[in-house]
């Protein structure tokens, strides 16, 4: 049966790329779902409203038949505690629950590689890594791993398959935050100091690759179980907290 697609965030960086790969590969039910309208393709039914709000996304599920929805949304660096926990975490949890209750088969969201971090160096880790006791950059990343949890949570609820993607930083064409800040710091002339040796490393991958990741998980939710052995290659021991 073909899929009928909800971009949630997709008047964003990664949600519109998501939406443009949807349609070049010939999806022919994309819908978008977001409190701002940025981008105006002519085969895409959008909807105007608010995660937290669930009458609103039940609306666009039952108005586009949606099949499987795609999470993007989440509030840009910056803002308060409070609008994190609202949106990050209660309207995570509103789309789980009209997804549930409309019974949507497939739920993918985009969290953070930021769940794991707690400010000291995280490297070769993985799935495995339990979440740390403290995040940095506390609201942002402890509510995009409360929501994540909550997805996870809610995978088998009325048939509902869900999958979390963890990105790093993002860049790439559109990108809203990440390197219009660091242009913006060099406009401002704010280069004369450092932090650590200048060995940094950062991880960050290009738009496209993380869209593939979410299609790929969109597509794969339902598949069949790989074979056995590569189950056993999977459940290596896990990664414990250092
Ligand atoms: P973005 O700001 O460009 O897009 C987010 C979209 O969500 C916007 O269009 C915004 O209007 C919408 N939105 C925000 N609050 C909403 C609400 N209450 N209801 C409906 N829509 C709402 O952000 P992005 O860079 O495309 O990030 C997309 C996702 O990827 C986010 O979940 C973010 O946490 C995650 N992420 C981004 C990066 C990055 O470097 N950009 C890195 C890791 C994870």
């Amino acid at each position: 049966m073909p899929e009928s697609y909800l971009v949630i965030g997709g008047s964003g960086f990664l949600g519109h790329r998501i939406v443009e790969f949807l349609l070049a590969r010939g999806e022919a039910a994309v819908a978008v779902f977001d409190i701002t309208q940025r981008h105006f393709e002519k085969n895409v039914t959008f909807y105007s409203g608010d995660i937290t709000v669930e009458s609103e996304i039940s609306n666009a599920i039952q108005k586009s038949n949606v099949t499987c929805i795609i999470h993007t949304a989440s509030p840009p660096h910056g803002l308060g505690t409070k609008v994190y926990w609202h949106v990050n975490v209660e309207g995570t949890k509103t789309v789980i629950a009209a997804a549930v209750a409309n019974g949507v088969r497939k739920l993918v969201f985009t969290s953070s590689a930021g769940t794991l971090f707690d400010g000291t160096e995280l490297i070769d880790c993985d799935e495995r890594m339990p979440y740390p006791k403290f995040t940095s950059d506390l609201a942002y990343n402890e509510t995009k791993a409360k929501a994540e949890e909550a997805v996870l949570a809610a995978n088998g609820k009325n048939g509902l398959l869900t999958v979390a993607i963890r990105p790093a930083g993002i860049f790439g064409p559109g990108d809203r935050q990440m390197f219009p800040g660091f242009r913006q710091v060099i406009v401002n002339g704010q280069t004369g100091f450092q932090i650590g040796d200048n060995t940094n490393l950062w991880d960050v991958t290009y738009v496209d690759n993380v869209v593939h990741a979410h299609i790929l998980a969109a597509d794969k939710l339902d598949a069949p179980l790989p074979p056995a052995e590569e189950l056993i290659e999977a459940s290596l021991t896990p990664i414990s907290a250092s």
